[in-house]
């Protein structure tokens, strides 16, 4: 809950009520957001798609010509802020952008690499006069940047790195030395953050040129997936950097290094579920093309039922992605301040981290899926199945792995607790007081009435199996790491629920447009996915008690949770058919938007 009153917080909604908000989401997209997504949709179809075979034999300087020509058209700027030669839109339409290119895994990692983790640490660390000498160049792709964090023995573990920079007697550069690993882009980067320990200890970021003698880059990486990209080794011999070229604050390359991070891992989250709905296409072209025991295969319940749950997915995990850019756009909108920025960054990483997580696990499951979907075609290298499910894989490992991220949600909002920055102890207070006097949430009224009521249990159900894990561990919780990984599967379950009722609701209140075709389907997506959803809390809440507790106050948390459970009568298996037959006759995700 940092940050004023009327800003959005970030994890609030675990514990604010989900009724009545309303929140981003591609219904609410402006003409400008559109405009940007048609430009780079149809770059990808004209430029990207067609070179999809040169792209991935790795043509030499193919990728970075595309990106020159993305630039020309405008769509490396949109972050940047016109005084240093970009556009300064809105985060939501920065994802758009990753969105469209999502379709050809290596293109849209290079674009995102450059636009992201490769601009945005100048962008909001760099002092007037670093962001004068590189943003305009980069707005426009006259040069490319990368990010350098990782090395061959410290991935997870970022802030161990060895490599390390010097000041000079005379204070006037660094002397950087050491070694990175499997940095994207660094085949053809003009320009890299490298993060260094100053004097072998203090955690920092510098902006590294290319042109700097002692920088090497190594071979490019042959890599399972994302081939086009590129991805080498760097080292640093005695390279001599500038002392204007330290980013930030020295010792605090921290703030930098994961705040970008952050971002990224949005960008990643909306990239990914781009990714899963061109798997759904293909999916639902080949369902109904391909005939066997003389029937479409779509027309098979197994079939169906994996291009619903696909649906399902996308929608829950867009949901999430453009809800998000739109609190953060909220509060960039507050201040033109890069301090601001980043905080609003910072305000938002469990929102991040999940996002993360769940748009990478629903494109692995899509893309796996496809494959089968194909059968034996699925598995041959000239079909598209085959490359979305080699590319799909890098997702749950950088950007911070799933673990990491799965890690970060509930340890930062205990993090915040502590701190009073977040009301997670009150709130376990009065859900335990509540209970013990036989109260809990009540279903509402109107068509969302139990849907709500159930968001809001699982809240509660949250909260509860949070504050009990914290009072039982202590500062020991982040040894108990299974424990850590169920929370924040609920955690996510419950940030998912909110928002999927929130759009339906929105889709469903809504009117003209899109909005009427969407709002049989969008009925159909909460119906099929909340119920489970909701089980999936309580069981999992339940198996978190029986693990954490001891026998004698074991049974009184379990009748706790146990107030929180009704039967919720829903027809599940029949929506998922109607979303699958919405989806064979949309050709993919069923859900549409002005375009
Ligand atoms: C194609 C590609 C592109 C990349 N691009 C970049 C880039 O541009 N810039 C950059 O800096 N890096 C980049 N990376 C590096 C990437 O971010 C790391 O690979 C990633 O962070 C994981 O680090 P690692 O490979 O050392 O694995 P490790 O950290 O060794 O992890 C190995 C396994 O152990 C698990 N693990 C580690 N620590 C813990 C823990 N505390 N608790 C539980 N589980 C744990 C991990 O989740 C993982 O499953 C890229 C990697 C690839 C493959």
């Amino acid at each position: 809950m940092s940050g004023s009153n009327s800003m959005p917080s970030g994890a609030s909604f675990l514990w604010e009520s989900a009724a009545g908000r309303t929140i981003n989401a591609p219904e609410l997209f402006t003409e400008d957001q559109r405009e940007i997504a048609r430009a780079a949709r149809k770059f990808a179809a004209t430029e990207i798609f067609p070179r999809i075979a040169q792209i991935e034999s790795k043509k030499s300087g193919l990728v970075p010509e595309l990106l020159r020509k993305a630039g020309e058209l405008g769509l490396l700027m949109v972050d940047i802020p016109p005084e240093y030669g970009g556009l300064g839109l809105d985060k939501t339409t920065s994802m758009l952008i990753a969105e469209e290119f999502s379709v050809v895994g290596s293109f849209a990692v290079s674009l995102g690499a450059h636009t992201g983790i490769g601009t945005m640490p100048i962008l909001y660390f760099g002092t007037p006069e670093q962001k004068a000498k590189y943003l305009p160049d980069l707005a426009t792709g006259q040069k490319f940047a990368a990010y350098a964090l990782t090395e061959a023995s410290s991935g997870s573990d970022a802030l161990a790195a060895k490599t390390r920079a010097d000041l000079s007697t005379d204070g006037t550069h660094y002397l950087l030395n050491g070694t990175k690993q499997f940095i994207t882009n660094a085949g053809f980067a003009d320009v890299f953050t490298v993060f260094a320990q100053i004097g072998g200890k203090k955690f920092s970021a510098l902006i590294v040129d290319r042109t700097s003698p002692g920088l090497t880059v190594g071979p490019e990486e042959h890599k399972l997936g994302i081939r086009g990209s590129s991805t080498c080794a760097l080292s640093f011999e005695d390279v001599k950097v500038p002392a204007g070229n330290l980013l930030g604050e020295v010792g605090k390359g921290h703030r930098i290094a994961f705040n970008i991070l952050n971002v990224g891992r949005i960008k990643l989250g909306v990239g990914t579920i781009g990714a899963a709905k061109c798997a759904l296409e293909v999916s639902a072209k080949y369902a109904k093309e391909r005939h066997q025991f003389g029937k479409p295969i779509g027309a098979f319940g197994l079939v169906a039922s994996k291009l619903a749950e696909m649906a399902i997915g996308i929608f829950v995990g867009e949901s999430m992605g453009y809800r998000t850019t739109g609190l953060i756009d909220q509060r960039f909108a507050a201040s033109t301040d890069e301090d601001a920025h980043v905080a609003a960054i910072e305000e938002f990483a469990v929102e991040a981290s999940i996002i993360k997580v769940y748009g990478s696990e629903v494109l692995d499951y899509c893309a796996d899926e496809c494959v089968q979907i194909h059968g034996g075609y699925g598995f041959i290298e000239e079909y598209q199945p085959e490359r979305l499910l080699r590319d799909s894989r890098i997702n749950r490992i950088f950007e911070g792995t799933n673990e990491i991220n799965r890690l970060i949600v509930p340890a930062t909002i205990l993090k915040r607790a502590m701190k009073g920055q977040a009301p997670l102890i009150e709130r376990a207070a009065f859900i335990r007081a509540s209970l013990a006097k036989g109260q809990a949430p009540a279903a509402g009224e109107g068509e969302f009435g139990v849907a709500t009521q159930v968001v809001e249990f699982c809240k509660w159900i949250a909260t509860y199996v949070l504050a009990v894990a914290a009072e039982t561990y202590h500062v020991n919780i982040a040894d108990e790491q299974e424990i850590l990984g169920e929370l924040s599967d609920i955690i996510s379950h419950v940030f998912a629920l909110d928002t999927a009722v929130a759009r339906v609701r929105q889709i469903v209140e809504g009117t003209g447009g899109k909005n009427e075709m969407n709002k049989a389907v969008a009925r159909d997506l909460l119906a099929a996915f909340a119920p489970p959803a909701y089980s999936f809390c309580v069981h999992t809440a339940r198996h978190i008690l029986m693990d954490v507790c001891e026998p004698e106050s074991l049974q009184s948390h379990l009748d706790a949770i146990g107030k929180m459970r009704i039967d919720w009568p829903s027809k599940v298996i029949a929506a998922k058919r109607r979303i699958a037959r919405a989806v064979l006759e949309a050709d993919g995700y069923p859900i549409q938007r002005e375009t």
